[in-house]
């Protein structure tokens, strides 16, 4: 399922702008659910992937829960209505007011990431008078084979709680008389593209419930992350294979009975729905190939500029002789860059552009550097007549 546009009501609106489609992220919710469901899977969203109303609403319809990773999102999860017990916490830095909300919002579980945090947040939760539901993210040492910034799970980086001190985690947790153990979190990663990853991620996930199960500490909760990746190639359409994903740790998680599999997707529910639209300001001789000069920048869409990541990109409105141009927006910094030599329709001033695939990591990573504004967003459903 591809999404076409609405071109001519686009040619009267302000660019550069986000556009979703409502239609196609329905239809992967539906999936999603249905597949997640005949396992028995809880998902949680990962709210940092896309935060808008109108998508956190048809998530919570949809009857997933909240991924959040700062006390705003949890904020923002509990206003859409998202139910606090299905609001997990992670993040290698909660604030003291970060976790006294969660606390006081009764979330489902917070996921922590160091010995420290475990002592502030039993600390806090006896001052309170009440418990803290928590998990352990683990650092499992399972190199998730994606771009470096966006690996998170091998033992150099600052995310999760590594091998050596787990026997410290686990005398703690049972000294704290404020803390629930739920279970163990993973999230090793993002934009993962390779099944054996998850595949050898399973096995390092028996090994490790089968120690904590021998600390006397029962996960009931084996929460996989997220990480699924999307397919960013040029024409791509196809969602990302949830059937063999879920079926994956299906097959390779060795569960004990009462221990229940959860997932935090935030990339592979909403990246295909959205686009970003921009207009050609100027065309420019290169080098080797021309400049297309767009009125969006990495300020609308940071993650070419931040992790050499792709984009297909489409000139909708020219159907001129294919040609070469390195796509590039408007601020002052060389990586503001869309993609190099980028094969489009003879492109001139004035015509629209769409990048496609931006619905996750576009508008939630936005900026305001250059001192720009930040621009509309529409949806396929009320896209206005005349502007
Ligand atoms: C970012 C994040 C996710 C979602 O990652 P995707 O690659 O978008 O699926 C899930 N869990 C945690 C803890 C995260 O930080």
């Amino acid at each position: 399922m591809k999404t076409t546009f609405p071109l001519n009501r686009f040619r009267n609106l302000k660019t550069p702008f986000y556009y979703y489609d409502l239609d196609r992220l329905k239809k992967i919710l539906g999936t999603v659910s249905r597949i997640s469901g005949t396992y028995g899977y809880p998902v949680h969203y990962a709210l940092k992937a896309n935060a808008n109303d109108r998508i956190l609403e048809l998530i919570k319809m949809q009857g997933f829960g909240a991924d959040c990773v700062s006390g705003y999102e949890i904020r923002k999860a509990l206003s859409c209505g998202f139910s606090p017990s299905r609001i997990f916490f992670a993040g290698v830095g909660k604030a003291d007011w970060e976790i006294r909300l969660g606390l006081e919002s009764g979330i489902g579980c917070f996921n922590c990431e160091s010995i420290q945090e475990l002592q502030v947040i039993n600390e806090m939760a006896s001052s309170l008078k009440t418990n803290a539901p928590i998990s352990i993210r683990i650092n499992p040492n399972v190199d998730a084979k994606t771009h470096h910034y966006i690996t998170t799970g091998i033992e150099e980086n600052k995310f999760g709680i590594n091998a050596w001190e787990w026997e410290e985690v686990a005398r703690l947790i049972h000294s704290s008389e404020n803390l629930i153990f739920k279970g163990l979190h993973f999230h090793i990663g993002s934009q993962i593209t390779s099944m054996d990853v998850f595949k050898g991620l399973c096995n390092r996930v028996n090994e490790i419930s089968e120690w904590f199960i021998n600390q006397k500490l029962f996960p009931e909760i084996l929460d996989m992350g997220g990480g699924l990746g999307i397919d960013y190639s040029i024409g791509s359409s196809a969602d990302p294979d949830f059937e063999t994903y879920f079926s994956l740790f299906h097959k390779h998680l060795r569960l004990q009975p009462g221990q229940q599999v959860h997932f935090e997707p935030g990339r592979a529910l909403v990246a295909q729905s959205g686009s970003l639209i921009s207009r050609v300001l100027f065309v420019k001789k290169g080098i080797k190939t021309n400049f297309a000069i767009l009125d969006a920048g990495m300020t609308e869409l940071i993650r070419p500029a931040l992790y050499q990541a792709f984009h297909p990109i489409e000139n909708l409105t020219s159907d001129g002789q294919p040609e070469p141009y390195d796509v590039v927006g408007p601020i002052c910094e060389s990586s503001d860059c869309f993609g190099k030599a980028v094969t489009l329709a003879e492109t001139r001033r004035g015509d629209l552009i769409a990048i496609r695939h931006a619905g996750a990591y576009g508008e939630t990573m936005s900026s305001s550097y250059n001192l720009r504004e930040k621009v509309q967003t529409y949806y396929s459903d009320e896209i206005p007549e005349n502007v």
